[in-house]
């Protein structure tokens, strides 16, 4: 069984599809890893390399060894994810890996944007992880302050709600729910309660 999680930044998607792999003995793939391995070269690279031709690159050379590395995690490489994530040829050299994840047994859990729609469109359980994006902009916030960084809770929110625009307007695999996705909002539930949703969920759709 394959189960695509869609959502934007800071909706829980991450901790949902965590849970809901060990829950089914799935293996789980965080996408947005990917596209945030890209920025990474990029601003590695420097303000002076090209921008697009570095991130081609670094696609097309994309090893799966670096998502574990912790620097992914920074917010400057997530704004840096969401502008080299609309370069199509960056978007085009990373699906293969997508898919062939999603595709080996004994089943996956992908999280994502586009994992509903262009990645795993035959995805036997789509849910589509939402919540305001205030809400989302307080767990951040929270998140970085239990790992003892500073948060700015306006400058968060800022940062949340462009990508969000940048995410859904772009041309190629635009951030949207499937048609068939199920839309779980989390506003007012907790990881556990978005977790016990879920599973409802999946328990009564899973073919
Ligand atoms: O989910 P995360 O915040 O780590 O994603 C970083 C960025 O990568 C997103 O803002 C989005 O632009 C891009 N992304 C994408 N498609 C995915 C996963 C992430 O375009 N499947």
């Amino acid at each position: 069984m394959i189960i695509a999680i869609d959502g934007p930044a800071a909706s829980g998607k991450g901790t949902l599809g965590r849970r809901l792999a060990a829950q089914f003995g799935y293996r789980h793939l965080d996408t947005g890893l990917l596209y945030r391995a890209v920025a990474k070269a990029v601003l590695d690279a420097g303000k002076d390399a090209d921008e697009r031709a570095t991130a081609i690159r670094a696609a097309r050379a994309f090893d799966p060894a670096c998502l574990g590395d912790p620097a992914l995690k920074s917010d400057p490489v997530g704004n840096m994810a969401s502008v080299v994530s609309a370069i199509p040829e960056v978007r085009a050299a990373l699906i293969e890996f997508q898919r062939s994840f999603a595709a080996a047994p004994p089943g996956a859990v992908l999280d994502g944007r586009d994992i509903g729609t262009v990645i795993a469109p035959q995805a036997e359980v789509k849910i589509f992880l939402t919540a305001s994006p205030e809400e989302r902009a307080r767990r951040r916030a929270r998140e970085l302050e239990n790992r003892g960084e500073a948060a700015d809770y306006d400058a968060i929110l800022a940062d949340i709600r462009s990508r969000d625009a940048r995410d859904a307007s772009r041309a190629v695999a635009p951030f949207k729910p499937a048609d068939d996705a199920h839309v779980l909002d989390t506003t007012q539930l907790d990881a556990d309660g978005a977790f016990a949703a879920a599973l409802a969920l999946i328990e009564r759709n899973k073919r």
